[in-house]
């Protein structure tokens, strides 16, 4: 357990204590036969630091707020405010830029490069913000430590458990030590036991480095070990 805790080097997240702001959140899908909304008018304040599960049944637009949070689509109208800026303003380049330095996503099916070792796998996100190989072989290395998976640097994932790919897959997510880990349905594909561990794991990167975590699940057991829960139906907060 040695990654520094750097929450608040640039100030990015740490303005009142808050680190993601919503207002009046909406998203509408259009396909060619109907419109979806998928959220409602959704406010919500997450703080810096803190562990959310959110739960609710398929369809009410978990995914859909996590892709939103992370930058990864647009609302269709409210605002998502990170350090006084709003997301849904951004441009392009400047939302790349937050999903390769703010974020960090966990999947359900690990998103982990076949072809790469778990060493590989991290180095990526590095690389592409130009970290040197030093840097990032060392880091690669603590992340591993970290996600209690030392000796398995050189594994391919498929030499891997799933439990050990998830582990890694949450390593990948601290990469380049965003501040925001989003988790969508990250225990879906594991077994008990590993859910359990993987779970854990995501709680302590609240606990003990003070990210933010946000996380969605299906699963009780899961969603009752985070201190905080939210409950969707119908692209709204119930
Ligand atoms: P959840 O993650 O809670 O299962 P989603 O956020 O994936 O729910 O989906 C919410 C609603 O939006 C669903 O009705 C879904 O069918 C719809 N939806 C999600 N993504 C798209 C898309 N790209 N195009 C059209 N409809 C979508
Ligand atoms: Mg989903």
């Amino acid at each position: 357990m040695t990654m520094s805790m750097q929450v608040h080097r640039d100030g990015f997240f740490s303005q009142r204590g808050v680190a993601l702001q919503v207002s009046g959140l909406s998203k509408r899908y259009r396909t060619a036969a109907e419109e979806v909304h998928a959220l409602r008018d959704i406010d919500w304040e997450v703080e810096v630091g803190g562990a959310t599960a959110i739960m609710g049944p398929s369809g009410c637009g978990k995914t859909t707020l996590l892709n939103l949070l992370g930058g990864v689509d647009r609302p269709s109208g409210g605002t998502i405010l990170v350090d006084g800026q709003d997301l849904s303003g951004a441009t392009e380049r400047a939302l790349e830029n937050y999903r390769l330095r703010r974020v960090g996503f966990v999947f359900q099916l690990f998103n982990l490069i076949p072809s790469m070792t778990a060493s590989e796998n991290l180095e990526m996100p590095m690389m592409v913000l130009g970290a040197g190989v030093e840097a990032r072989k060392e880091r690669a290395t603590r992340l591993l430590e970290m996600v209690d998976l030392a000796g398995k640097a050189d594994k391919r994932p498929e030499e891997l458990s799933g439990g050990e790919q998830q582990r890694v897959a949450v390593a990948v997510a601290l990469a380049n030590d965003p501040a925001l880990i989003l988790a969508d349905e990250p225990t879906g594909n594991l077994d008990t036991e590993n859910a359990v561990a993987v779970t854990g794991l995501l709680r302590s990167l609240s606990a003990e480095h003070g990210k933010t975590v946000i996380l969605v699940s299906h699963d009780p057991a899961v969603v009752e070990s985070f201190p905080s829960v939210v409950s969707m139906r119908d692209g709204r907060f119930a």
